[in-house]
């Protein structure tokens, strides 16, 4: 269990970032709880903070689904291996190959390759798909591919994606184990700092809402992300799976989620935040861009293709698929632009405590080098 240090999740009056945050950007509940006038004021810091790091630019990101099979069991996710009523599939890599090569959105810079915990879609799909991709595009890759084992992670990164997407998903190691989360905790965090001592940019994430979550959990969950060597963070909405345990849970407050967002956005002006599509289930239409609008500046357009994406079950069955049109109009309405650099560049020259960082450099330094500029 990790020890988190008390002064971590005290509010201190001095030098604050922000008023309800103490002086290292951890909130206090009663910030995660603000609404009316204080929570316009938190969400336009939010934005503020983020226009002055990155301008106005939003890196847009494709999502593909490769594989619905999972060997995880978590109660919150729809692909959880008890489901049986769900149509287990894998793509073919070559066809999806073909649409990102020939037919992706002009506005896409980078992928990210999206399955359940699935060694074998890993090997069958995400791999050549990869190396097709470095060889045929000039596409930033992000993976999304569960727990796996070191030995898998390094080929991943040979064949050339350069982001992994892990969510710790909750920092309460007792609330992880009774929702099944992968794996164990720890062993959840010691992937996170393997991938990144072994080069990997790596963002993070947690689920805000989900049933039990005490206040305290909430902000655990602040003081985990701010200890662990990430790039990026996300916050999703808790939306009850109608295939899963918790389906009768109720949905995840969005005025919470959307302050979570803002809150971690002054933690870590740097990271780089999505706006995640669950936000229009927990706030349908004006959900999403309410994200962009706390200071996420990431999207993503759904290009699974559609004869798959039913079967893709986090959530409900009639999912909101974000199309590049919704997000291209989210983008321009909240008087934003997509950015032409992708994800993968901007990490790869952007500098991590003042230093240009690139791959290639030893990992172990970049990992330590983010660690202590997180260090109290
Ligand atoms: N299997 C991979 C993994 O474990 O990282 C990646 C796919 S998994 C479906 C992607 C993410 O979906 C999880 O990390 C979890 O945070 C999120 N998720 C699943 N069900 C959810 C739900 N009901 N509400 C909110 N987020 C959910």
């Amino acid at each position: 269990m990790l020890d988190f240090p008390l002064k971590l999740l005290r509010s201190s009056p001095a030098d604050p970032i922000f008023p309800g945050m103490n002086e290292l950007g951890i909130p206090t509940s009663e910030l995660l709880h603000t609404r009316d006038g204080a929570q316009v004021a938190l969400h336009e810091e939010g934005a503020r903070v983020t226009r002055s790091r990155f301008g106005r630019k939003v890196f847009v990101r494709a999502v593909v689904e490769i594989s619905n099979y999972c060997r995880e069991n978590c109660a919150y996710c729809g692909m959880r291996r008890s489901n049986r009523d769900l149509n287990r599939f894998r793509a073919q890599h070559d066809k999806l190959a073909e649409l990102l090569i020939h037919h992706r959105p002009a506005s896409v810079t980078d992928v990210n390759i999206q399955a359940g915990e699935d060694p074998i879609a890993v090997r069958e799909v995400a791999l050549p798909l990869i190396r097709a991709l470095r060889r045929e595009t000039p596409l930033g890759i992000s993976v999304c591919l569960g727990t796996l084992s070191p030995a898998i992670y390094a080929e991943l990164k040979d064949a050339g994606a350069t982001l992994y997407i892990l969510k710790f998903e909750m920092a309460n190691p007792a609330s992880y184990a009774g929702m099944e989360a992968p794996g164990t905790f720890e062993e959840r965090i010691q992937s996170i700092r393997h991938l990144a001592a072994a080069g990997w940019f790596l963002s993070s994430g947690f689920i805000a809402g989900l049933p039990g979550q005490t206040d305290q959990d909430l902000l655990a969950n602040f003081a985990l992300a701010r200890e662990l060597p990430l790039h990026g963070c996300s916050v999703s909405p808790f939306i009850p799976g109608d295939e899963t345990p918790l389906s009768s849970a109720p949905l995840a407050d969005i005025d919470l989620t959307l302050n979570c967002m803002a809150a971690l956005r002054l933690m870590r002006p740097d990271w780089v935040i999505p706006s995640v599509s669950a936000l229009n289930l927990a706030e349908p239409d004006s959900g999403y861009r309410r994200g962009l609008r706390t200071g996420a500046n990431l999207v993503t357009i759904n290009i699974t293709p559609s004869e798959f994406r039913g079967d893709y079950l986090l959530y409900k069955r009639d999912r909101f698929i974000m199309t590049e049109e919704r997000i291209l109009t989210a983008i321009a309405a909240e008087g934003l632009i997509p950015s032409s650099q992708s994800l993968a560049e901007f990490y790869r020259t952007r500098k991590v405590n003042g230093n240009a960082h690139h791959v290639g450099q030893s990992s172990s330094l970049v990992g330590s080098a983010v660690q202590s500029s997180a260090s109290p």
